[in-house]
């Protein structure tokens, strides 16, 4: 493999790399603080989360678009048989990291739409209000911490 080569490809892994971890969690927004006695999902509330869950969403959409185009221009990089194995071998990787971005950005659409009809923020397992410090973590959680802790523990009951 011809330096220039090997320095594109580092380029690329690297690249790869760093729009895997961006788009695991979104973290560009200023945590919310209520105003005393303010009430829970307040219009300022939806408007906050509804701001997380876009920012977040656009950037999962540039990361699809980035790769395409990397993928795109690394397509034409390797004569070499053993290159193009490892080539192929790593944009299965990242297909298979843009397939978790798009059913991510169909979570978050879901989400959206949840504000929408004002279902955001309470738990669909006992109802209660998932809270803001959960909800900042998690944007898209639909489960309160003591349902989501009992339904992880029934998944490992049927993974048994
Ligand atoms: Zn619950």
């Amino acid at each position: 493999m011809g330096l220039f080569l090997l320095l594109k490809r580092l380029v690329f892994f690297q690249y790869s790399e760093a729009v895997t971890i961006m788009a695991t969690e979104f973290t560009k927004f200023t945590p919310y603080v209520p105003k005393k006695g303010e009430q829970y999902m307040s219009a300022k509330q939806r408007g906050h989360f509804r701001k997380i869950l876009e920012g977040w969403k656009g950037e999962l959409s540039q990361d699809i678009d980035g790769t395409i185009h990397a993928m795109q221009e690394d397509a034409t990089l390797f004569a070499d048989p053993n290159d193009r194995a490892s080539q192929e071998s790593d944009m299965a990787l990242e297909l298979r990291n843009r397939d978790r971005e798009r059913k991510l950005i169909k979570k978050i659409d879901e989400t959206i739409a949840k504000i929408d009809s004002s279902d955001y923020g309470y738990c669909e397992g006992c109802g209660v209000e998932i809270g803001l410090k959960r909800l900042e973590a998690r944007p898209t959680a639909t489960l309160c911490i003591d349902c989501k802790t009992l339904d992880e523990f029934h998944e490992r009951q049927v993974a048994r």
